[in-house]
């Protein structure tokens, strides 16, 4: 942090309890709506908008990052499809939206944003069992 009121520069510090994992590049936590399960965020970790802003072996780097995140999703939750998505309209800090997607899901095959949903919540022993089952998942995956 440096001054600013980014959200997503803070968001490790503010999220505790869905902390996942510090990788070299990145932050990776669980999002709190798990309407789809295993809704991950890569945020990284320092405060850049566009991809071609980052040194190229950050870039490079940050990129094994989210494949090896979604191989460990996909192998967690089986998905149908990850979805990838960086936008940053809202909040100009790179960061991903890892979503696994199933073809039963309401919005499939549409973006997870095309219309609103119920928010899912877990309690407190969901959500630390869903990080830990990440975690410890990732944790297996060369890289
Ligand atoms: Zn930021």
């Amino acid at each position: 942090m440096t001054g600013t009121t980014c959200p997503m520069c803070e968001r490790w510090e503010t999220d505790t309890d869905l902390r996942i994992a510090e990788l070299t590049y990145s932050w990776l936590i669980l999002n709190r709506d798990q309407f789809f399960p295993g809704y991950c965020l890569l945020i990284t970790k320092k405060h850049q908008t566009e991809l071609f802003h980052l040194d190229t072996a950050v870039r490079q780097g940050l990129m094994e990052e989210v494949s090896r995140v979604a191989q460990a999703l996909s192998l967690c939750f089986r998905p149908d499809k990850l979805n990838y998505e960086l936008l940053g309209n809202m909040v100009p800090h790179i960061h991903w939206h890892l979503v696994p997607r199933y073809r039963t899901d309401p919005l499939w095959p549409r973006p997870i944003w095309s219309e609103p949903h119920q928010e899912v919540q877990l309690s407190a022993e969901e959500y630390r069992q869903r990080c830990n089952l990440i975690r410890q998942t990732l944790a297996g995956i060369a890289g």
